[in-house]
């Protein structure tokens, strides 16, 4: 087995706006009872919200923040079944802030692409959160990519991302003097950034602004009340039920599901359709020694091959200055498992009876295969490094 930082994510993914339908939050826990990291400045009526969003990463957060920004009245809570906020996709992704090149143009991932890399940086200027602008390069290696990364290059123009360049080998050489390549896309803009320090940024911003957050608090149940709480007085105002797994209630008027890995689950509980469903997929990263981290100056990466929903191994800077290789995308037999034996029956059961798996194999055969090969031996994924970086050997990784 290859050496390898291990992140986890799905083929696709769901947030879903939810239904009609508060949140009970103690300043401080009782004994076994679940955290509240903070409660707003703003009481909501005990374990009533307006709104619920069921989260906490950075889709979960963001959308808490922004609801709470532009209607402040409402009481909003956020509730996250783990005990720190951030720490599944949004604390295990490869840090990019990416500038739009890639989807298609006019689609609302496009325009949300571009417009959300240019917010990021906002954010994070105004915040003092640190990012790198390192730029990227995208890179053919052989002839018959160009045909593809040209249409990559119109593309990314058309979606309007700045300061767009297709350049020749020189010019690769000048940016990234180690790698080699025919031609590639220069984009100048593409960043890095620590995505859970902004996560857990817009948590304080949403907090500041009244938001609470109840961790430890894995939704179980979401179901229309049949009758208000004993003792209430606000009726049947907040007629959505979320149970946790410790049969602990909130209610609320609405819901909003941001449940990442889950959220097929966390759909079909609200009432909502559970497709698409998730396929869980682990990202394989290796790790490049520190002293041949001068090879790398900023994000490379490979023409993507459309026919796949993954973007190829790269080389991926961090800002801690380590350089990440990877991923290799290796099905994952539990949702939220980051190393290669961990496992979980009723995910398995999921991905067997109810993902879709079968087709997406079918489909995806030979690049799987290919996938499964250099997650195994370590020379098969240097193999392919190397079309881009010659001089990186087994050697410079880390083990
Ligand atoms: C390997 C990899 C590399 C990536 N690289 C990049 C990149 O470079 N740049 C980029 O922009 N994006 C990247 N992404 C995508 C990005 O990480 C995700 O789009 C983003 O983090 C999704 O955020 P989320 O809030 O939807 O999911 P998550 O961060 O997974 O959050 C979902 C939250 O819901 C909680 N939850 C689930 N079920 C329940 C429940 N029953 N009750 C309560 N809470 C629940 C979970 O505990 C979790 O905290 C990458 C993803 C992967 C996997």
């Amino acid at each position: 087995m290859v050496p390898a930082l291990r992140y986890l994510g799905s083929v696709c993914g769901l947030a879903r706006g939810g239904f009609p339908g508060g949140f009970s939050a103690a300043c401080t826990p009782a004994p076994g009872k679940p955290w509240l990291l903070c409660q707003g400045g703003r009481r909501a009526s005990t374990s009533s919200f307006d709104v619920v969003i069921i989260g906490g990463g950075i889709v979960g957060l963001a959308s808490a923040r922004a609801l709470i920004l532009r209607h402040p009245a409402l009481s909003i809570g956020v509730l996250e079944k783990e005990k720190d906020l951030a720490i599944h996709q949004t604390g295990h992704n490869s840090g990019v802030i990416h500038s739009g090149i890639y989807y298609k143009p006019e689609s609302l991932k496009a325009k949300l692409c571009v417009q959300g890399a240019a917010l990021i940086y906002e954010y994070c200027n105004q915040k003092g959160i640190s990012y790198k602008q390192c730029g990227k390069l995208i890179v053919a290696v052989e002839q018959e990519e160009i045909p593809r990364l040209k249409a990559l290059y119109e593309r990314g123009l058309q979606n309007g991302v700045q300061d767009l360049r297709l350049i020749q080998q020189e010019d690769i050489k000048k940016k990234e003097p180690y790698c080699r390549g025919l031609m590639a896309i220069d984009c100048p803009h593409t960043g890095i950034v620590d995505y859970q320090q902004v996560a857990l940024s817009f948590a304080q911003d949403f907090q500041e602004a009244g938001g609470s957050v109840l961790t430890s608090f894995e939704v179980e149940d979401i179901e229309m009340a049949k009758e208000s709480p004993s003792r209430s007085k606000d009726g049947m105002k907040y007629p959505i039920v979320i149970r946790n797994t410790k049969g602990e209630e909130v209610r609320c008027q609405y819901v909003v599901t941001c449940a990442g890995l889950h959220s097929d689950r966390i759909s079909e509980l609200s009432g909502c359709n559970p497709n698409p469903r998730i396929v869980p997929f682990r990202g394989d990263y290796l790790l490049l020694k520190p002293e041949k981290r001068y090879l790398v100056k900023g994000n490379i990466y490979p023409v993507p091959d459309s026919r796949f929903p993954f973007l190829g191994v790269h080389f991926t800077p961090r800002m801690d200055g380590s350089i990440w290789l990877g991923p290799n995308a290796v099905l994952a037999f539990k949702r939220e498992g980051y190393r290669p034996f961990d496992f979980s029956a009723r995910d398995i059961m999921d991905i067997i009876i109810k993902s879709g798996l079968i087709k997406l194999v079918f489909q995806n055969f030979s690049y799987g295969v290919n996938e499964m090969y250099k997650a195994c031996f370590l020379s098969a994924t240097v193999k392919h490094l190397q079309k881009f970086i010659p001089e990186i050997t087994i050697s410079d990784i880390l083990s």
